[in-house]
């Protein structure tokens, strides 16, 4: 199978570090032309500047994607710069938690500003430029904590089920401009946010022994899924979340 993405342009969030940061190399090792957001500026300049030393096509922006007239800017510039835009990856997030008699209002707030306000505000801004175009994908981080309940995760967990309905919604609403939209569902992925693979060995074995493939998954796997879901095979997928957890 070759996927094509060659001269496409897309957007990934949080693409300073961690998966967003594989996702927007490997769309830019497929000749896309990617914009690099993150709310850390040296350290997706730093990315970026790692991309281009391989004559990749990486551009960085430091982005709170909490910042709606921040994110109006960086997509206007992407327009005019790039004069379009066919990928959105909505994969900034935070995983901060704790049970729910003692997470705190601010930790609660946190998780849906970032996880889904931001997924919300960067579609907001993104759209309008995807109709003009009758053309798009839009592509925004869930987790399987969506659908798996575990203990401390409320406030995680119940953005990302939101993050999942809301892409359910906006596929709804963007298809007749020929935009899909649609959610990945990351497992357990060793990253600064879960440090899996610095478990206790006894604590990391019982973790693994959940997972069907009984290994972590990796960085690429999402990345290369998001490939496909950029790609023309993927053009009759939308409005659904697909799980990338080893099962
Ligand atoms: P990470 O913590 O390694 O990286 C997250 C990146 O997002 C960082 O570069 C950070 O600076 C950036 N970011 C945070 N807040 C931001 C904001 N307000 N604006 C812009 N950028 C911001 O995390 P990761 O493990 O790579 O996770 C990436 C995505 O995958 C997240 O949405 C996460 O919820 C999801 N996910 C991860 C796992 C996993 O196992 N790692 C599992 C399920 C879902």
């Amino acid at each position: 199978m070759n996927i094509d993405l060659n001269g496409k342009v897309a957007i990934v969030t949080g693409a300073g570090k961690g998966i967003g940061r594989e996702i927007a190399h490997t769309l830019a090792h497929e000749g896309v032309i990617t914009i690099m957001l993150d709310l850390d500026g040296n350290l997706v300049a730093d990315s970026a500047k790692e991309a281009a030393g391989k004559g990749l096509q990486a551009y960085p922006y430091e982005c709170d994607v909490r910042n709606f007239s921040r994110i109006e800017a960086v997509v206007e510039d992407v327009r005019k710069r790039q004069g379009r835009i066919d990928i959105l990856v909505n994969n900034a997030g935070v995983a901060n938690g704790g049970p729910v008699d003692v997470l705190k209002e601010e930790t609660w707030d946190l998780n849906m500003d970032i996880n889904l306000k931001g997924t919300f505000l960067m579609c907001k801004a993104v759209a309008p430029v995807m109709k003009q175009q009758r053309a798009g994908r839009i592509i925004n981080a869930a987790s399987f904590a969506a659908i798996v309940p575990s203990y401390g995760s409320a406030a995680y967990a119940s953005s990302k089920a939101a993050v999942h309905q809301f892409t359910r919604v906006l596929a709804g609403e963007l298809g007749p401009w020929n935009i899909t939209a649609n959610c990945y569902s990351p497992g357990m992925i060793p990253t600064d946010m879960n440090h899996f693979a610095d478990l206790p060995d006894d604590r990391q074995q019982r973790l693994l022994d959940t997972l069907t493939l009984r290994y972590w998954g990796k960085k690429e796997d999402v990345a290369h899924l998001i490939c496909f879901l950029s790609s023309d095979y993927a053009s009759y997928i939308t409005g659904t979340m697909i799980d990338v957890s080893g099962g």
